[in-house]
């Protein structure tokens, strides 16, 4: 069986040390690097384990004394120190994402007033080991992709919470769709697992049919089973975070720029706008002069978790600010501003920027749609049908149209009517992605939605219109072909030069000549240029078009090499149907 991420990690505890120091011990004795999702076979890691042990042990230190020096240098692009992960929960309803990420309060919250109260912002801090894990407190794919659609992504790893006695549900098949979209690593709770009709190696083969297969099988997803109304195994969940935390290097400098988030915002009665961010990167000071998104003000006062004022937020924290003028929306970006009339200066500008443009979007056509996307290499889709066999059905279908012409991802396959989370997975990936409904329709609250963040629904009852449509789209993204059309044909007689540069006198032998035409220069049957008539006249006139039987004055675009015998062969490019 192969070492698995869980079995390094364990390891690494017993000898008292990170999974990222034994990897780095593994990497310096040639191993090859760790990475998530590598393993090394049994046998070749228990003779590094021996030898790391043996080279440590004789001289029975604590384990406080790692021999640290092997740690990697960190890359150039990631600089500054670890920082706390960021955790977002997701998952089907009904399968514990709220109950797991209330029994992570209760266990693990330091208490950082006098009874511990929390407030309730949005995200809390969890602690192990002295170590740091940020939860949003928004569970499910909703708010996680709503935010991402604003073109933000505060999360770093994702919890997919899993009911033993369910299985993996409609939901949990949207959640992975939304992680994957995000391409942020994740783990799974196999949660319930006290129930009695619990059933782990259902969830895992489940979970292994979504191309999730379990590090147990030989797979590289992580798993916990956990109960997270009992509070059992949660500690290991989280270990398994900061070990995920570990591998993917997260860091973040406290006093470089900043990148914060917001994920939370209201009007409070009392106190006006109030917003949580969650910082990424740098820190984010009390006075401070902010923009967020068309909104800005000078931050009076940023409050943690338990209520506490505080003068600064560094990374992974977050905090409640006040001092906004208006409420800013979620997933927005905060930047900070010299001063207050930069800000306001900046908000504005963007206020004005953003009124619109997107808003359109929705009521192009989906050929004006592809004609404003120039790089759609590969058409994205998320279709929705009434049952799994329609759903299949009209996968293939798809994928027949497109052949090998154009890539197609499916974003989502979803049974059941296009939802808002449908169309706030579209709005987040990058690039055209298309929503497409067979026999299925949109709801109301999700046109809306797809109305404003400029998303297209296509709903068809009838499988051929569907296939028309796709048809089209790719069409569009090939963009059209063209046939060359011959128009005519004349040769050179002399050559004489003007300001402009060379103009050939020819005769017109077949067809005519046109101004503004495409044209190929012939020697001795040879191909030796291929451009444009720049100019066309006969005598002292510019004419459009000469016919055969006449002379006339031809300067081709771009080339000066004509010579007297060379044939010029006209023609136009004329758009074909694929
Ligand atoms: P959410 O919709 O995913 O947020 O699910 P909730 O956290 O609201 O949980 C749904 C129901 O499952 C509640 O009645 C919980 O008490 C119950 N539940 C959650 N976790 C566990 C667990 O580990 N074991 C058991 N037996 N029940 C649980």
């Amino acid at each position: 069986m192969p070492v698995t991420r869980k079995r390094i990690y364990t390891i690494a505890k017993e000898l008292g040390i990170t999974s990222k120091e034994l990897i780095a011990k593994l990497e310096q004795m040639g191993m090859p690097g760790l990475k998530p999702a590598n393993t090394v076979d049994a046998e070749e890691y228990s003779l590094i384990v021996n030898l790391y042990t043996e080279e440590s042990a004789p001289t029975s230190e604590a384990p406080e004394a790692p021999p640290v020096q092997t740690a990697p240098e960190p890359s150039p692009t990631k600089q500054g120190a670890p920082r706390p992960p960021i955790v977002s929960v997701l998952g089907h309803i009904d399968h514990g994402k709220t109950t797991l990420l209330d029994a992570i309060r209760h266990t693990r919250v330091a208490a950082k007033e006098a009874g511990g109260i929390t407030q309730g912002i949005g995200a809390y801090q969890a602690e192990i080991h002295g170590q740091r894990i940020t939860f949003i407190d928004t569970p499910g794919h909703k708010a996680f992709t709503g935010m991402r659609a604003r073109g933000a992504q505060a999360t770093d790893i994702a919890v997919l919470v899993v009911a033993a006695d369910d299985g993996v549900m409609a939901q949990t098949v949207e959640a992975i769709n939304h992680i994957r979209a995000a391409n942020i690593p994740m783990i799974v709770a196999i949660n319930k697992v006290d129930k009695p009709n619990a059933d782990v190696d259902k969830v895992m083969s489940d979970l292994a049919k979504q191309g999730l297969t379990p590090e147990e099988w030989g797979g590289d997803t992580i798993t916990v089973p956990i109960s997270a109304l009992k509070g059992e195994r949660i500690d290991e969940l989280l270990e398994m975070i900061l070990l995920v935390a570990e591998m993917e290097d997260i860091r973040a400098d406290p006093n470089g720029p900043l990148e914060a988030i917001i994920i939370e915002s209201h009007l409070s009665k009392g106190r006006g706008p109030v917003a949580t961010v969650i910082v990424r990167d740098g820190t984010l000071h009390e006075r401070d002069c902010i923009i967020a998104g068309s909104t800005y003000g000078r931050v009076k006062a940023l409050i943690d978790e338990a209520g506490n004022r505080i003068h600064a937020a560094g990374p992974g924290e977050a905090v409640e600010i006040l001092g906004l003028e208006e409420v800013p929306g979620v997933g927005t970006k905060i930047e900070v501003a010299k001063n207050l009339n930069e800000a306001k200066r900046k908000a504005e500008k963007r206020r004005a920027e953003t009124t619109t443009p997107r808003r359109s979007r929705a009521r192009m056509s989906v050929e004006e749609l592809f004609l404003q996307e120039e790089e759609a290499d590969k058409l994205q889709l998320i279709i929705k049908s009434a049952s799994t066999g329609a759903l299949e059905a009209m996968r293939r279908e798809i994928e027949g149209v497109a052949a090998d012409k154009v890539k197609i991802d499916f974003i989502h396959a979803g049974v059941g009517d296009i939802t808002e989370s449908d169309v706030l997975l579209a709005a987040s990936v990058g690039g055209v992605c298309l929503i497409v409904g067979f026999g299925v329709k949109a709801d109301a609250k999700a046109l809306r939605l797809a109305d404003q963040e400029g998303v297209i629904v296509l709903t068809y009852d009838i499988i051929y219109d569907l296939i028309e449509e796709i048809e089209r789209v790719i069409r569009r993204m090939l963009g059209p072909e063209y046939e060359e059309l011959m128009l005519g044909e004349a040769e050179v007689r002399n050559v004489f030069k003007v300001p402009a540069g060379i103009v050939a006198g020819c005769y017109v032998n077949s067809g005519k000549v046109v101004r503004g035409g495409k044209a190929r220069v012939l020697r001795n049957e040879q191909e030796v240029h291929a451009g444009e008539i720049a100019s066309l006249r006969r005598f002292d006139d510019d004419v459009r078009e000469v016919q055969a039987g006449r002379e006339c004055g031809i300067r081709l675009k771009e080339f000066n090499d004509i010579q007297v015998g060379d044939r010029i062969i006209v023609f136009t490019l004329e758009e074909v149907n694929r």
